[in-house]
């Protein structure tokens, strides 16, 4: 099948007809006259009608290294000549294995097994279950309960729905999901008293929730420093320290979920380390394959991998798995994409460009309709707001972020917003002048639409 042999009409009114499309109203859509990417190159996405679009999203937090990259396209290449798939369960195959190694070691000290699957929202499903599961097996039944923050998002699944925090993405499932605790997530911009007092707060909650209820508690499960879906929410230093100590005085198992926090998005290579925070169970997903292919994984410390293990009669086997699970050309991928992030010190390019960046950035925040701007590594959000002095938000029928993200569109930027948060997440290996053009954009279609 020759797929360049359609115009763009033909293509249009195909998509329209045929493909449904996530976190879209359709209607809208099909009104619309949709962008179709046909190839990329580098930082730019490239449309069917020949339109170049910087990919300020990273095709929603995922690339790390642009499009098109040679040593991540020769990998898939190599492990295509030999075989694309074979099964993970019960048996074994080379980039899976080598992968793994790399994960335990780049990943905080506690962490020593790997578990794979096909997205984020499964990494996180597993690293539910296999606590649930760890708890039985130690033989605490009583513990049944997750503990998860405000306005959380770990995923579309009905599990990691369960403990999500945001009524827009999950208030309609509300009876299909399971009951956790939840505790407030620091937003310094959305509280009433300093940054200080809003830590304090949220622990205090945490704390009297432990205090209560903690032998009911298998885990707690947390965005490390940055609440992404949320609006790029930023938690106050120290924060994680004090959460994953409470964790451990109460003996509840930590779960931190870096699908959108890992590889190198928040100037390090996980955001746990910026805290040395050792969890028990971490999700990784997005930059895992610098953007190119569906893996994922759920990583685990011994104590919980151990658990596990026992004559097969016992029962304890961690019966999930997924077709995919330890796919080849996902997992050599991933193997080209880390080496990259070693030969060519992606974290601490990061960092510079984050600092080179941040007075432009940091400016955003004198135009009247700018709340606020947060920023840590190359994550980035703007917060709009109808009236600044009382913080008041537009409504959310107004569709202001997605104006400004079409806006930006027509501008030759590609971006998506949360709410009336406009996020900039571009590819990490952004070279600095393609960053200030990114972010002039970026202002450019706040001043259209806001003004
Ligand atoms: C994107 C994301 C997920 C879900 O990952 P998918 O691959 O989209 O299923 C989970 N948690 C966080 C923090 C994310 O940003």
């Amino acid at each position: 099948m020759n797929l360049s042999n359609y115009s763009y009409q033909e293509l249009a009114a195909k998509d329209k007809a045929y493909v449904w499309h996530p976190f879209t109203q359709m209607r809208d859509y099909c009104a619309s006259d949709p962008i179709i990417i046909e190839r990329a190159e580098g930082l730019k996405l490239i449309d069917v009608n020949g339109r170049s679009y910087y990919d300020g999203v990273s095709s929603i937090w995922l690339n790390v290294h642009g499009h098109q990259v040679a040593e991540i396209d020769q990998a898939i290449r190599d492990q295509l000549s030999k075989v694309a798939h074979s099964t993970l369960l019960g048996l074994g195959n080379v980039p899976s294995i080598l992968l793994a190694e790399k994960l335990v070691e780049l990943t905080p000290s506690s962490l020593r097994k790997v578990f794979y699957s096909d997205s984020g929202s499964e990494a996180v499903e597993i690293g539910l279950k296999i606590a649930y599961q760890y708890w039985r097996l130690k033989g605490e039944n009583k513990r049944k309960y997750f503990v998860n923050m405000v306005n959380a998002y770990h995923g579309d699944t009905i599990g990691s729905t369960s403990v999500g925090g945001m009524d827009l993405f999950h208030g309609i499932y509300r009876d299909l999901l399971f009951e956790t605790y939840q505790i407030p997530y620091p937003n310094p911009y959305r509280f009433d008293g300093s940054t200080a007092e809003c830590s304090n707060y949220c622990r205090s909650k945490l704390v009297e929730l432990l205090e209560d209820k903690h032998d009911e508690i298998a885990g707690l499960i947390i965005e490390p420093l940055v609440q992404g879906a949320a609006g790029l929410i930023m938690m106050p230093d120290g924060f994680l320290t004090d959460v994953a100590g409470l964790c451990q005085k109460y003996g509840i198992l930590l779960l931190a979920d870096e699908i959108a926090t890992g590889f190198g998005r928040t100037g390090r290579m996980f955001a746990c380390d910026h805290e040395d925070t050792t969890p028990d169970i971490m999700m990784i997903g997005k930059g895992l394959t610098g953007g190119y292919l569906p893996v994922a994984a759920t990583l685990t410390s011994d104590t919980v991998y151990e658990a596990f293990l026992g004559e097969y009669e016992e029962q304890k086997t961690f019966f999930h798995g997924h077709s995919y699970t330890g796919n080849q050309l996902g997992c050599a991928a991933a193997l080209a994409n880390i080496e990259l992030f070693q030969e060519s010190n992606i974290v601490a390019r990061v960092t510079e460009s984050s600092r080179a960046i941040s007075p432009l950035i940091m400016a955003l925040s004198e135009l009247e309709q700018v709340g606020d701007v947060r920023m840590k590594g190359l994550m980035i959000g703007v917060e709009l707001v109808q009236d600044k002095s009382s913080k008041t938000p537009y409504p959310w029928e107004a569709k202001t972020g997605i104006r400004v993200c079409d806006r930006a569109r027509e501008l030759g930027m590609i971006i998506r917003p949360l709410g009336n948060v406009v996020v900039f997440m571009p590819p990490l290996t952004s070279a600095k002048s393609d960053l200030e053009a990114m972010v002039k954009i970026l202002k450019q279609a706040i001043i259209d639409v806001t003004r």
